[in-house]
């Protein structure tokens, strides 16, 4: 819940009216397939190459050129829509969407409006509250727009929008295939909102059919936001967020616009319908051209295409070939003892959770494994940015070092020191163990010799435990980790740190 509607501020808006609102969110998400070639022409689907090389009659709207779909397009959508849990049209057609704008060659987008290829999906979140069903009204399919290039002399590769200077257009994304995902107005928070895009992502993610990068623009996300008062069904007047560049981006956007609706409602203003744009920098909200944006897309049947008959014989075999999904990954995982969250960061990152099995596969106990990702690995991530690819750990390294670890060769705290080694050297934990001596000090005459050194360096120390601080010997094994520079196994030193105690405490008496 956004802070301001759940504890009003004093001087922002009439005390005590904001926590009388609920939020009502909608997500309307685009991603970008990643077939070889565009949704209506065979022109390569990819980026990166100099602009207007990828363009042909059909995606520039030559006259006389005429669309023919891309079968695997439909695949990937399909693939898509079933992995979101989407009943599949029997029937489904193709529309135009008609605007204007400089990077729509055609004055129009080929989309679909009342026949979408899917409906009645649902994904399930839980942010704390015990899971939601987050329903799915449809997911259809569309086609990309061109890119405009602002500012810079030759138009590329510029930041921002500067006055003077040249927009060119390239035209190289125009006609990629799309499908757009629109969700039911069911989530209610910008926490739920972010783990339903981290749900949607990692689904999609899974299926194979996009890389869903919200960062290079193959996965973006407009946001609908409106309020009510708590315990009302009528829905209030949306707003639709606009120009957010990650998932934190859209969290953000929506407190924010929460907040802002409730100050209005609070002040006795009315809530406009209309468009704005997050600010990231300035952390707002703000009004986009309204008159411009007024929605008249004058949708019509695209004469160009016939409707396409969808079999469901082939529905079926694109679902067989669905590979485990993110729901079911993270039901396996909590059967297999992890907490839901731990479960979900493992999931949503992909990466974790296929090196957690294939660690599990190399023979690792799947708790430690995950432990290990969970804690080490995703420390070292976190700190480097780097992808886990990039790290010189295998799973099968990782499942030795866990290995040395239960046959007792290492202690907890030197298995870090190994797997600090082990990212360096990229060698196998075995050999950084032999070759730098990190084995457990398991003799328990070195221990004893360690001990009686501790033992007699701390006479204070001592003098209290056997006044009866019993507490206090974990100074002592403190002591002899140090001395041992972590390879003492501590139940041992435990032991024996006991057994002289013991020893002292019988002489004295
Ligand atoms: P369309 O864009 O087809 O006209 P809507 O504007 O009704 O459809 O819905 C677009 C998105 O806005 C959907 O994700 C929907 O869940 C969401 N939405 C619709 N009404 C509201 C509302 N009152 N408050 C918040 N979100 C809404
Ligand atoms: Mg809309
Ligand atoms: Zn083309």
């Amino acid at each position: 819940m956004s802070r301001l509607l759940e504890r009003p501020e004093a001087g922002r808006g009439a005390p005590g009216a904001t926590d009388a609102y609920e939020m009502v969110i909608g997500l309307e998400v685009h991603v970008e397939l990643s077939t070889r070639t565009k949704m209506f022409c065979s022109c390569p689907a990819d980026f990166g190459d100099e602009p207007n090389t990828h363009v042909c009659p059909v995606c520039m709207a030559l006259p006389g050129a005429l669309p023919v779909p891309n079968r695997r397009a439909v695949e990937f959508a399909i693939r898509a829509a079933r992995a979101l849990h989407c009943e599949i049209a029997r029937e489904t057609k193709f529309d135009r969407k008609n605007y204007h704008y400089p990077d729509l060659p055609k004055g129009y987008q080929i989309s679909q409006y009342d026949q979408p290829l899917a409906r009645n999906g649902w994904l399930t979140v839980d942010v704390g509250e015990g899971p939601r069903r987050i329903r799915i009204r449809r997911l259809h399919m569309e086609e990309d727009a061109g890119k405009s290039l602002h500012g810079g002399e030759n138009g590329a590769g510029g930041a921002g929008e500067t006055k003077g200077e040249t927009t060119l257009l390239d035209f190289n994304r125009a006609g990629v295939p799309l499908v757009e995902i629109v969700s039911e107005p069911d989530i209610r928070s910008p926490e739920e909102a972010r783990a339903y895009l981290e749900m949607l992502r990692a689904t999609v993610l899974y299926t194979g059919v996009s890389d869903v990068k919200m960062e290079e623009g193959s996965l973006r996300c407009d946001a609908n936001i409106s309020i009510r008062p708590r315990g009302s069904k009528e829905l209030g007047v949306l707003v639709e967020v606009k120009n957010m560049n990650s998932f934190r981006a859209v969290q953000r956007a929506l407190a924010y616009e929460a907040e802002r609706q409730a100050e209005a409602l609070a002040r006795g203003e009315r809530i406009e319908r209309e468009t704005r744009h997050w600010d990231e920098n300035r952390g707002v909200t703000l009004p986009g051209r309204s008159k411009e944006e007024v929605n008249d897309y004058r949708y019509f049947p695209e004469p160009d295409l016939v409707p396409l008959m969808i079999d469901p014989a082939w529905v079926a075999e694109i679902e067989r070939s669905l590979p485990e999904l993110p729901e079911q990954r993270l039901a396996r995982y909590q059967e297999a003892g992890l907490a839901y969250k731990e479960a979900w960061t493992l999931v949503t990152q992909r990466e974790l959770g296929d090196f957690l099995d294939a660690a599990v596969a190399a023979g690792a106990p799947f708790r430690q494994a995950a432990n290990w990702l969970l804690g080490e690995v995703s420390a070292r991530l976190n700190e480097t940015g780097e992808p886990l690819a990039s790290l010189r750990l295998t799973p099968q390294g990782l499942a030795e070092l866990i290995g040395l670890v239960e046959e007792g060769t290492v202690t907890a705290t030197l298995a870090k020191q190994v797997f600090a080694r082990m990212l360096e050297t990229g060698d196998d934990p075995r050999q950084i163990v032999e070759r730098e001596g990190l084995v457990q000090i398991r003799d328990e005459s070195a221990l004893e010799a360690v001990a009686d050194k501790v033992i007699e360096a701390n006479p204070k120390v001592v003098a209290d435990i056997l006044g009866g601080k019993e507490k206090a010997v974990a100074v002592l094994v403190g002591q002899v980790m140090r001395e041992t520079r972590g390879k003492a196994n501590a139940a041992k030193v435990n032991e024996v740190l006991r057994r002289r105690l013991e020893r002292l405490r019988e002489r004295e008496e």
